[in-house]
Formats: structure tokens, sequence, C-alpha cells
């Protein structure tokens, strides 16, 4: 997308929160739309955190405020967010009508992906007594990195094991040998005991 491109969809943005402004008679507060601006910079998904940290050079909002604001614009269909177990993260979605994206389970990693198969598809697709805006298609897995990292924890995991089952087996021997040793000694003691015994009923 050019920069004028970027430019023309931010105002289309904007002035669909001026359409909700007016409608309900809100306060026009610079806030918001500063929120928007901050958001619609993103290139992809991003967290409440990065945006915070976006807006702090030119106005401090809290966090209460931003995810109110976000859940607007959500509702506004100016943004999407993606949940991923405990991380939630944002996306502009104004002027893009269909999202493809593959999120990490792991680490709520989304990275967007482009597939003419589901795109087509979904422009077949009826939908009965129902007016799409956009589409997302989020497909769950886990990344590369996550897939490494996995692997090389489970590798870890498995050379524990096999050291811990040799470990065992060891004692378990040793135990074993024990055992045998002790009946050894017994049966030894025994038949030393019987030879005295013997010697002294001849005498
Ligand atoms: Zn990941």
């Amino acid at each position: 997308m050019d920069k004028r491109e970027s430019i023309r969809i931010l105002e289309d943005a904007k002035s669909v929160l001026t359409q909700y402004i007016e409608r309900h008679g809100l306060r026009k507060t610079q806030e918001r739309y500063a929120i928007l601006e901050a958001a619609y910079n993103f290139n992809g998904s991003f967290s409440i955190e990065e945006l915070s940290d976006a807006l702090k050079p030119t106005c401090q909002v809290t966090y209460p405020t931003l995810y109110r604001t976000l859940g607007l614009f959500v509702t506004l269909g100016l943004v999407i967010r993606h949940t991923h177990h405990a991380v939630q993260c944002y996306e502009k979605c104004f002027g893009v009508k269909t999202f493809f994206q593959m999120v990490c389970v792991h680490c709520g990693k989304v990275i967007p992906f482009k597939s003419v198969v589901l795109m087509e598809a979904l422009r077949d697709t009826k939908y009965p007594r129902f007016r799409p805006n956009n589409t997302t298609v989020c497909v769950y897995g886990s990344c590369t990195q996550c897939n490494t990292r996995m692997s090389r924890e489970q590798k870890k995991l498995d050379r524990q094991r096999v050291l811990q089952e040799k470990k065992s087996q060891l004692l378990k021997e040793e135990r074993l040998k024990r055992q045998v040793e002790s009946r050894r000694k017994r049966r030894e003691e025994a038949r030393q005991q019987n030879e005295q015994n013997e010697e002294g009923k001849d005498d």
C-alpha cells in the first residue's frame, strides 16, 4: 500500500469515528484521533503496550482508556482484535477487506499470508441474509522459532529421561548384586555353622 493510499484510508477511518461521535453526542477529544492515528501507523498487528509506547511522545493515554477506545474501534470495524491465550493484539482493518493470518498459539505472533484459492472461495461463498464487511481467516499453529524451541526442549527432556532410566537401572542392578551377595554370605555362614555342629557331635 503506498503512502497516499494509507493517508486516504486513515482519513476515511477518522470520518467513521467522527460520524459515531456526532451521532452519540460525544465530545470530540483529540485523544481518540491520536490513538486511531497511532494504530494506523502500525504495519501489521500491535499490542496495547506497543501502542502506548508509540503514543508516549505525543500524548499520555492510560491503559483503561486505550482498552476502551480500541474496543470502540473494534465495534466500528476500524481495527480487529486477535486473542491467543493471554496475548491480545490489534490490527487496522478499515479499507482492507480480507485478512489471511497465521497465528502462533505459543507466542501470539501474527504472520500475514496470501491465498488466491481462499480468496476465490470466500468470494463465491453465499452469506444468507448477511452483508459481510471484511473477513479474517486465522490459521492457528506454531511458528518456526517456537517449533525450534519446543523441539530443543523435547530433546533435552528425552536426554534427561534416558539418563534417569540408566541411573535407576544401575541402582536396581546394584541392589540385586547386594541381595545375591548377602544370600551367598548367609548360606556360607549356615554351612560353616553346620560343619561346626557336625564336628561337635563327632567329639
Ligand atoms: Zn511462536
